[in-house]
């Protein structure tokens, strides 16, 4: 027991003492017992009293003075209050060393709560995204942001950036993510990528332009070397002729290839309405595989869901798929086998194509869809590749919410995969 305990039953005691022997004197040890009991408890009474005075309406720093275990118990609420007061300020230094650094950030941050309503944000989102504080607190984000493409964000269960105008300002492009933490709440990052899509924009109108005007001269170029094979040329200009027809079928190709990639690129997102019938379209792909294939005589089989379509642009798909069986095809030495298949599991529809071919090592396969990657450039060219199949497959399967996914072993063969979940 402590030193204050025993103090405070000595004191209480020697009341109860005291009291008895007048009691004892006077004849009434009961009334005095009772009055010693009635002092003790007033004397309580009036500490409790004092410590809620000096807890709600007290702007002294100090407890008020008290004896026995009730200066004891102020004692330690004083300690306790100035602990508190420590922890209170360096938790607001700290708090406002957080907002200083985020009103410094040129990115805007804005904390959503669990159904997106707006419950902070910092300086840059009141210059990116129009909103205030503290008016606009509390209410939902969609409210601000309104622009359909951002409603389905939100819909989405996988978050990765996308890029909007700003509210504000349609001028100005932002890349938006939004982040999940601690459970329900969220985390939306807004960034001015204004100049860098500008900068993407001219690069991929140069490589338009650039493709568009090549295309006239060369058309006409390969008009010219057509009409001079088909008269009776001197035997020493048929194998010159012959390669400058084969450059500039080359060069047609990869500058129509750079067409529709741009094309891709810039059209508008689109709404897809028209049910295509895949397994028509893959039929005559793999008849025009067939006569590609020509002396290798490749065995190329077709298994197609006949009742499955997709919804999309047929010319693009056809693009992507043809793309895909058109490098089975180059890439599988003579008499290999191509399957082609197109269904439907419980993950979604599939595009697939398996090939007996060469195989792709691990360590290309990251980067096969980027523009003129291959992996043996010698051999893409013989084969009339253009660099750019894998790259236009990717985005078209970007427009049509697929994903292109690719397994190979070298020496074995690969297979690609369009799902479209
Ligand atoms: P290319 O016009 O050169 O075929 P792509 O973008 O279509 O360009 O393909 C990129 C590279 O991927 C090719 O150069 C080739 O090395 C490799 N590749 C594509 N498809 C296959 C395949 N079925 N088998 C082996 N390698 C392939």
């Amino acid at each position: 027991m402590s030193r204050a305990w025993i103090q405070e039953f000595g004191r209480l005691l020697a009341l109860i003492g005291g009291m008895l022997f007048i009691g004892f004197l006077t004849g009434q040890i009961v009334l005095f017992l009772f009055v010693a009991l009635l002092i003790y408890l007033g004397w309580h009474l009036y500490n409790l009293y004092c410590l809620e005075r000096w807890f709600t309406h007290s702007k002294t720093f100090y407890p008020p003075e008290a004896r026995g275990i009730w200066g004891e118990v102020f004692y330690h609420f004083y300690h306790l209050q100035q602990r508190n007061r420590k922890r209170k300020r360096k938790l607001s230094a700290m708090l406002k060393r957080f907002k200083k650094s985020t009103a410094a950030m040129p990115d805007a941050a804005v904390v959503l709560g669990k159904n997106y309503e707006i419950e902070w944000l910092n300086k840059a989102a009141r210059r990116l995204l129009g909103l205030q504080s503290p008016q606009d607190i509390g209410k939902p984000i969609i409210n601000f942001i309104r622009s359909p493409t951002f409603s389905q964000y939100l819909a989405d269960d996988e978050k990765s950036a996308i890029n909007l105008a700003s509210p504000t300002d349609p001028n100005l492009i932002l890349r938006m993510h939004i982040v999940p933490y601690a459970g329900n709440q969220h985390l939306l990052l807004a960034r001015d990528v204004t100049q860098i899509h500008l900068l993407e924009q001219i690069r991929s109108d140069f490589i338009a332009n650039v493709s568009h005007e090549l295309r006239t001269p060369l058309t006409v170029v390969n008009g010219f070397i057509e009409t001079m094979r088909d008269e009776d040329c001197p035997k020493e200009w048929e194998r010159p002729l012959f390669l400058m027809a084969q450059q500039t079928a080359r060069m047609c190709n990869i500058i129509e290839d750079l067409l529709l990639l741009s094309r891709l690129e810039s059209a508008p997102a689109m709404e897809m309405t028209q049910p295509i019938v895949v397994a028509d379209m893959l039929k005559t792909i793999c008849e025009e595989a067939q006569v590609l294939s020509g002396e290798k005589n490749h065995h190329i089989s077709l298994d197609a869901d006949k009742n499955l379509s997709l919804n999309g642009y047929a010319q693009e798909l056809r693009s992507a798929f043809s793309n895909l069986v058109f490098n089975a095809v180059r890439y599988t030495p003579a008499d290999g086998s191509i399957k082609v298949r197109w269904y439907q599991d419980k993950k979604g529809r599939h595009f697939e194509v398996r090939d007996t071919g060469e195989g792709i090592a691990p360590e290309h396969l990251p980067r096969l869809t980027e523009r003129f990657y291959r992996v043996d450039v010698g051999r893409s060219r013989n084969q009339g590749g253009t660099g750019l199949g894998l790259a236009i497959v990717k985005h078209v399967l970007n427009r049509h919410q697929g994903e292109l996914r690719i397994e190979s072993t070298v020496g074995e063969g690969s297979t690609f995969w369009c799902d479209f979940p």
